[in-house]
């Protein structure tokens, strides 16, 4: 655990193949990687209300999912998807967008991997995480992103890149980003104060 979680900064090395794509509780992240193939056999449209994109996610979330924007419209807060389910050459795309002929690859994910994952490397593949509303950090700072950081994990969703925890994750901060583990572990996982990586090596992995 301690190995994986001190990566001085290295990351997308000794990279492992996942072998449980479709455990709710998958861990995908830049050490552990879904194959090219990987698509979930439940992925669903998410209902249109709060759905602008027709995007998809796995069964289970996407009722956790609806459920959670419901609750919130009464409390006046409005919630939506903006991405959800990524395939693995949609992921390709997006990562390779900025790439131009010349530029060496190795120095081209040098700065991409900044922001983007790699393909294979993206929760989205798992039709477990959703972006909402707002891809900008000052998202927290809303009623949503307020809202969201408060009650997500009494619908099973986590913040999957908290702030301060950037070493960690391997990600920026992003408000935005939720993934689904279902209601039992969520609040497990947020009372424990925890990323999904350390809570996985901790607890899940033994
Ligand atoms: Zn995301």
């Amino acid at each position: 655990m301690e190995e994986r979680l001190c990566n001085e900064g290295q990351y997308y090395v000794n990279i492992n193949k996942v072998r449980d794509p479709d455990s709710i509780y998958v861990l995908v992240d830049k050490f552990n990687q879904l194959d090219e193939e990987y698509v979930p056999y439940d992925l669903e449209m998410i209902h249109e209300e709060f759905n602008p994109m027709r995007l998809l996610l796995r069964r289970e979330a996407r009722i956790a999912f609806e459920e959670m924007c419901c609750v919130a419209k009464q409390q006046g807060i409005l919630l939506e998807a903006v991405s959800a389910f990524r395939s693995y050459s949609y992921q390709s795309t997006v990562y390779m967008k900025n790439w131009t002929e010349g530029i060496p690859l190795e120095e081209y994910r040098r700065q991409r991997d900044q922001v983007s994952a790699r393909p294979g490397h993206s929760e989205h593949q798992t039709g477990l995480a959703v972006d909402i509303n707002d891809l900008e950090e000052t998202f927290a700072d809303t009623p949503a992103g307020r809202w969201l950081a408060c009650n997500a994990h009494y619908f099973g969703f986590i913040l999957r890149y908290p702030k301060g925890k950037e070493a960690i994750t391997g990600y920026s901060y992003e408000p935005w980003h939720f993934r689904y583990v279902g209601r039992y572990l969520a609040e497990k996982i947020y009372r424990s104060g925890m990323t999904y990586d350390e809570y996985y090596y901790a607890v899940l992995n033994c």
